[in-house]
């Protein structure tokens, strides 16, 4: 800002940071961020998209999670959220390429850091600052059910995507502790409903663990419970995690898996891992890599 006297320079400089997130540690406390490319398919455009951590940690403690297993140090603030966009967006810029999607899948619960994560998605959005919008954003939970129902109040017409991993309570608890508190059969209404206030479709993301949850009867029960207007389901074999007893299927295990579900007429697709090579598929960054990734300053 050349425009400006050196000496007004000086005092911004002092007064606020340019970013709250660098490459570089500084707290002692890293989050990770991941951004993916996706090529032009005969269906769809190509899109860039960015995953970024609302939490740094997590305290759901999912049995299959690398962050998981790592507990939960704090909530991200707004600003270390909107950062983790706006950093990734400057190194796509010397690449000529630019954001088109965003998804809350990377470290943490996003509705349990509720206020940041809603202030990011507003802030993005406002026609003064990108003017992104919301129906390009999709944040994962895992089910807090009050807040899906706070969402749906919110007139934000971003998309869903539902942890559901297992088709009935027992299996879900022993995997996802919190399903005690909020059962299958009240995330699923509650999903629903924002369905239907927003017209956002409902991604329902199951990870094949082999043994656990991939049998053709468990798809068929997961199918009597998801079936309702802008469902969609992922299926994600599970990214190997170090030290981990749990594995994902074979592959055609997990066809047959998919099978059952589109023969109900559930939209259904088996997602292409992204950065296995590099160990930046979901949860495994951090465990991995405890000092480097983002960090918030
Ligand atoms: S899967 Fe998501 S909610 Fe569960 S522990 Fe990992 S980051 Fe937390």
């Amino acid at each position: 800002m050349r425009t400006l006297p050196q000496s007004a320079r000086r005092q911004l400089d002092e007064a606020y940071a340019f970013s709250t997130v660098t490459p570089h540690l500084a707290d002692g406390r890293t989050i990770e961020t991941v951004v993916m490319h996706y090529d032009a398919t005969s269906r769809s455009r190509a899109r860039t998209t960015i995953c970024v951590s609302s939490q740094v940690g997590c305290p759901i403690g999912c049995s299959f999670c690398a962050t998981g297993r790592s507990g939960f140090d704090r909530n991200l603030s707004e600003a270390e959220i909107v950062d983790q966009f706006l950093m990734a967006s400057r190194k796509l810029a010397d690449a000529q390429r630019s954001l088109t999607n965003v998804v809350f899948m990377g470290m943490g619960e996003p509705l349990n850091n509720y206020a940041a994560v809603v202030g990011a998605i507003r802030r993005w959005a406002a026609p003064d600052t990108l003017n992104f919008s919301p129906r390009r954003v999709t944040i994962s939970t895992i089910g807090l059910v009050p807040f899906i129902e706070r969402l749906s109040a919110e007139s934000l017409p971003v998309n869903l995507a539902i942890s559901l991993h297992a088709p009935d309570d027992e299996l879900r608890s022993s995997m996802i502790p919190v399903n005690r508190k909020y059962p299958i059969a009240a995330i699923v209404g509650a999903a629903r409903a924002h369905a239907e206030r927003t017209g956002r479709r409902t991604s329902y993301e199951y990870v094949l663990l082999q043994g656990v949850n991939d049998s053709p009867e468990q798809a068929r029960r997961l199918a009597g419970l998801v079936k309702h207007r802008l469902s969609h389901v992922n299926l994600i074999p599970m990214n190997p995690v170090e030290g981990s007893p749990l594995a994902p299927p074979s592959k055609h295990r997990s066809q047959a898996f998919q099978s059952v579900l589109q023969a109900a007429g559930i939209s259904t697709t088996i997602r292409a891992t992204r950065g296995l090579d590099i160990d930046a598929a979901c949860g495994q960054l951090r465990a991995r890599q405890p000092q480097t990734v983002l960090t918030p300053a």
